[in-house]
């Protein structure tokens, strides 16, 4: 058994797919002179080879993405068929006698760095796609097999060290049942992404992806964070009977999904929300009874992508989340770029600590334009729905200044096109900066509402990387200096007659609920899965019991005592 971090409720049962890092071992001997027709087919078989891979991923990207999203592959296939660089390396084999995959190491690095500093945008990101083919071509050459989560036809569990952004977006949805990782916590993306997409997951395993092989049956408990490889038949059948028993509490929750997030004493209604990604998951969220989407990381529009969405794309994507939802609120996270979130096409700088750097509303800060380009594509989304503004990552007041500042140029010229939006459109903060909810008073004066981004507040608070596995057990929301934080934010908040939610996971927490009922959040929102479960724990206390067991948190002096409480309200409500 590998006990790991529960990332994602649920149990399944299947066969591993394990997404291996391959490594590329380049052969830089030189080669004698009766080797260069050997070296010069295995280039031409590595070719031939690329080629059919790059035309089967593009119709399945045609089939299932449309047109526009598979056009990136015709620019590969076009690096493939380009008779001048295919010449070069030819040569290279030729007269400098390297190895094939040296060859095509070489000519590919030459023109990486000459697109690289093109100054036409775009052409600079087309250094990204020759270096996409160049890998697939040396890892043919070299008889790598080349992985994707996009052309799986069996149903699987995927193992994995991590899973990047792009690795899920791609990935085929239908057939991938549970993860297991090697890195990451609760709040990384792949943790993220498994809620979002309801599936099992357990992550920070340390090294199950060097452990299991391909076709190994595993569970996944995704409630208790373990997982069993090759698990013997009593293991199974317990897990078969805890599958379904599972199954059966989630649909006994769903019945819950048309009732209010009400007290038992009807004293207090507090509203529930979602977290989306793309505007895909709106689905999800109104089948799991939300009552607006709470964060949209629209960073994910950004992502899975050669270059920048434009404001059209942007519109299109939020109007269809603003009209699925009317009229229930929507509010739309801007950009949240860096950490861990990085953009293949924009130069993102090396950083000693990301997650300190240049990340989120400092880089929008820093591009106007493009900041300009999705606020714009915001605004006209507003004249279709309840769209709401949020900024991520404000430490002070003179960044929501000048994000406002912003925001006013793009209403301005949106005025003068006569382009219609929201006037009343309400803007509001993320608290993830503790900066930001110490002075939370000063703040409040200039936002609509605030809303509490505990997974970065928790991690710069009790300075816990997020993504570190290693001390994951620091990762505490119950600590009295988080739970202060909060409470700080929303006293603020309601003092200045605005409202505080909370989007971070410490929000879709049940055993957190009745502390952020009782301190007066206003909204939660987090995965749709979990809307049910906190909505359980909402309509059986009264309000006055929720004020009691939060003035009692923040009385008490440590995490451990704090969750021992709640765990003991759990169990008498359960
Ligand atoms: C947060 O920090 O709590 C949050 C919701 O944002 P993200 O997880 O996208 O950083
Ligand atoms: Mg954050």
């Amino acid at each position: 058994m590998y006990q790991g971090i529960a990332a994602s409720p649920g149990i399944e049962i299947g066969k591993a797919f394990v997404l291996k890092e391959s490594e590329i071992n380049i052969n830089t001997t030189k080669i004698t002179e009766d080797m260069i027709p050997a070296e010069i087919k295995r280039f031409e078989d590595g070719i031939a080879k690329s080629r059919e891979q790059l035309i089967k991923i593009k119709e399945k990207a045609e089939r299932e993405l449309g047109t526009d999203n598979a056009k990136i592959f015709d620019a590969h296939i076009m690096v493939l068929d380009d008779p001048i660089f295919i010449d070069e390396i030819r040569e290279k084999i030729k007269n400098e006698r390297v190895t094939a995959e040296n060859a095509v190491y070489q000519v590919v690095e030459k023109y990486v760095e000459m697109f690289q500093n093109m100054e036409d945008e775009y052409l600079k990101e087309r250094a990204a796609d020759i270096k996409d083919v160049g890998e697939r071509i040396i890892k043919n050459v070299l008889g790598i097999p080349i992985q994707s989560l996009a052309d799986l036809d069996e149903d699987v569990i995927v193992i994995a060290k991590d899973l990047t952004p792009s690795d899920t977006a791609q990935m085929n949805k239908e057939k991938v049942k549970a993860f297991a990782t090697d890195m990451g916590g609760r709040t990384s993306h792949t943790a993220i992404m498994a809620r979002s997409l309801e599936i099992p997951a357990v992550v920070g395993l340390g090294s199950i992806s060097k452990e299991v092989i391909e076709g190994d049956i595993v569970i996944v408990d995704g409630n208790k964070g373990v997982v069993f490889v090759n698990p013997d038949e009593e293991t199974l059948q317990q897990y078969n009977n805890l599958k379904l028993e599972y199954m059966k509490y989630r649909e006994e929750l769903k019945k819950l999904r048309d009732l209010p997030a009400e007290t038992k004493d009807r004293e207090r209604r507090v509203e529930l929300a979602a977290n989306i990604g793309t505007p895909k998951d709106v689905k999800g969220a109104l089948e799991n009874g939300a009552e607006g989407i709470g964060l949209y990381r629209t960073e994910f529009l950004y992502m899975d992508r050669e270059s920048l969405p434009d404001e059209e794309e942007q519109f299109q994507a939020y109007k269809q989340v603003a009209e699925a939802m009317n009229p229930r609120p929507v509010i739309i996270r801007t950009l949240d770029i860096g950490g861990d979130k990085k953009l293949p096409f924009l130069e993102m700088p090396q950083e000693l600590n990301p997650f300190l750097g240049w990340r989120a509303i400092r880089m929008c800060l820093d591009n106007p334009h493009l900041f300009k380009v999705q606020l714009r594509a915001i605004l006209r989304a507003s004249h279709y729905g309840n769209i709401k503004i949020m900024y991520p990552m404000i430490s002070s007041l003179s960044e929501l200044r000048r994000a406002n500042a912003i925001l006013e140029e793009a209403k301005d010229e949106l005025r003068k096109e006569g382009k219609p939006f929201d006037e009343n459109l309400e803007v509001g903060i993320m608290v993830e900066i503790p900066s930001a909810a110490v002075i939370a008073d000063i703040l409040a004066k200039e936002v609509d509402f605030f809303s509490i981004g505990t997974n970065d507040l928790i991690q710069y608070t009790l300075a816990v990387d997020r993504m570190n596995e290693k001390i994951a057990n620091l990762y505490e929301p119950f600590h009295p200096a988080v739970l202060r934080l909060i409470k700080n934010v929303i006293d603020a908040s309601h003092k200045a007659g605005k409202w505080t939610g909370m989007c971070g996971e410490m929000a879709g927490d049940p055993l957190a609920a009745p502390i952020l009922l009782g301190l007066g959040l206003d909204e939660l929102s987090m995965s749709a899965t979990s809307i049910s479960q906190v909505k359980k724990v909402i309509r059986s206390l009264t309000y006055d019991q929720a004020r009691q067991i939060a003035q009692k948190a923040l009385e008490m002096e440590s995490p451990e005592e704090i969750k021992e409480m709640l765990q003991k309200v759990l169990e008498e409500i359960k």
